[in-house]
């Protein structure tokens, strides 16, 4: 039997894609042209929501130590997390590596089969599938599926197979990165900036190890980033901050550039691109791995009921309606925090303007939401209701019947939606069984002091509220049509349920 989706990379992207389309039922297989996973720490964490993402689907406790801490500057301006009044602190000192142990190792427990040393080379679309062409240890090879996700990181061969144009920015200035131990240079966790538009930062991660990055305005965009060698990140570092770590050891050295580029389209037909294979932007504080995962856990649902024949019209088109236009924000950001970050001192103006608009919380609010990927809001339809659209703060704690109390996240953790009602709201509860395939109720009481308020809510498997009541202009029948498609039937003949009105 052919394979539901081919995942093209296993990346973080790519492996929390599998997991999203295993819990949805689908048949995926993972294929990397590495060998082995690289052990490289990479991103050292990832903001609130993509952490968020993972604790909805339990896989928090496996990542191990790590800390949250405040992802609180956005291109070096600092601003005080402190005086929101949500959390937005991200997670902090955990080797990307690590994170890509976590969802192999739950993969490997939910069987996904995830095959090393296959470099996918080709697909022709089908007219119900694609075939997918690899050269792999046994040679070439063929496998076949219904939708294949590139999820190839920056230089996508997918994205190119495809045909997908990716215009961008192209690098101007060059970057090293290189994990070192037995030399502790003075730590620059944000940053330290130097004359001339320069930069270096300084981050530890324990264990004698720390993360160095370089940024010199003299360093051309490598034509050859492969050929890198430690001495010469060791010569970059001494030239810029007069500090020798000539005889530390480094696990690995990596070049880069500041290039930006977003895919045209993150769906072509039967294909689609999701994480650094749809949006590249330089390394920044895990910004493009956070919006990678969450690329994932928009996709996975929505894909999952594509293959096993349950999505509604247009479902799946939503995938790019929904994260190509935060790709776009994704790479203004990304491009304006390192104008911030790496300008030289005719910045400095714009830095303490910014600075003191900053010290304003609601301004202070905004950046954070776009560091810690909390300010996304989809378009659900018209209504009222502060959080519609938004994410439903994971946090949120329920009464159950039986008195247990529980978190909301706790109850994602199988990645179909979810309607919570109360239990004087019948109706509401009556629509979603009639799609229980697809929509689990919960009758709860909400636990006090939750703000705003909120009296049945339905949250879609990536967490987004899609509806509420109050606060909803169309009905629930509508939006659980729109999201999971038609009932079986008992809603047929007009038992719509209205949202409440606001205030109530
Ligand atoms: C060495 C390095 C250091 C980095 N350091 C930082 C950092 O310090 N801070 C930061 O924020 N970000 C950093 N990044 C970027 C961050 O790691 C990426 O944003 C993140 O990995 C994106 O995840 P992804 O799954 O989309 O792609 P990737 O992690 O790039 O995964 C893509 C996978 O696809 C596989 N693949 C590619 N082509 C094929 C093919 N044709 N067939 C089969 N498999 C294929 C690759 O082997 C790879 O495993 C770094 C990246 C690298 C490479």
């Amino acid at each position: 039997m052919r394979t539901g989706v081919i995942v093209v990379g296993a990346g973080p992207v790519g492996l929390m894609l599998a997991l999203e389309l295993r819990l949805g039922g689908v048949d995926v297989t993972v294929y990397d042209r590495s060998a082995a996973p690289t052990g490289e720490s990479r991103a050292l964490g990832f903001n609130r929501r993509a952490a968020e993402s993972l604790d909805q689907r339990g896989l928090l406790p496996r990542l191990g130590d790590f800390r949250w801490g405040p992802m609180g500057h956005f291109g070096g301006v600092r601003f005080d997390l402190g005086m929101l009044d949500e959390d937005h602190s991200g997670v902090l000192g955990l080797s990307q590596a690590r994170t890509e142990e976590a969802l192999a190792g739950r993969l490997a427990e939910l069987g996904v089969p995830v095959r090393r040393g296959y470099e996918v080379t080709g697909f022709r679309e089908t007219p119900d599938g694609v075939v997918v062409a690899f050269d792999g240890p046994d040679g070439r090879g063929e496998d076949t599926a219904a939708y294949l996700v590139g999820c190839d990181g920056a230089g996508s061969t997918v994205r190119a197979l495809a045909g997908i144009d990716a215009p961008g920015r192209e690098a101007t200035r060059g970057m090293y990165t290189a994990e070192i131990t037995g030399v502790a240079p003075r730590p620059r966790p944000i940053g330290e900036r130097l004359p001339g538009g320069n930069m270096v930062v300084c981050t530890p991660m324990g264990d004698g190890r720390c993360r160095i990055v370089i940024h010199d305005r003299s360093l051309p965009p490598r034509p050859d980033p492969d050929t890198l060698t430690f001495a010469q990140v060791a010569d970059a570092w001494q030239r810029l901050t007069g500090e020798s770590i000539h005889d530390a050891r480094a696990q690995w050295v990596w070049a880069c550039g500041n290039a930006t580029r977003l895919a045209a389209e993150y769906r072509r037909g039967r294909v689609f691109l999701a994480g650094d294979a749809a949006h590249e932007i330089p390394p920044l504080a895990a910004w493009g791995l956070s919006a990678g995962l969450q690329d994932a856990v928009n996709l996975g649902w929505k894909l999952a009921a594509a293959v096993g024949g349950r999505a509604p019209d247009g479902l799946l088109d939503t995938y790019h309606t929904e994260r190509h236009p935060i790709g776009r924000r994704l790479i203004r950001d990304a491009q304006a925090a390192s104008m911030l970050y790496l300008g030289d001192a005719d910045m400095d103006p714009l830095r303490s303007v910014l600075s003191e608009l900053v010290a304003y919380k609601d301004a202070a609010g905004h950046l954070a939401g776009i560091v810690s990927g909390l300010g996304i809001r989809y378009d659900m339809g018209p209504g009222d209701h502060p959080l519609l659209g938004k994410r439903m703060p994971p946090d949120h704690e329920l009464t159950l019947p039986d008195g247990t109390r529980t978190r909301v996240a706790d109850l994602l953790h199988t990645a179909r939606g979810l309607l919570i009602t109360t239990p004087d709201n019948d109706q509401a509860a009556r629509l979603a069984h009639d799609r229980a395939d697809r929509v689990q109720t919960i009758t709860a009481t909400w636990a006090p002091g939750h703000d705003p308020a909120l009296d049945t809510v339905l949250i879609r498997p990536d967490g987004y509220i899609a509806w509420t009541s109050p606060g909803t202009d169309g009905d629930l029948t509508n939006a659980l049509d729109r999201w999971f498609g038609t009932g079986r039937g008992s809603d047929i003949g007009g038992a719509a349920v209205a949202a409440q009105p606001a205030g109530r």
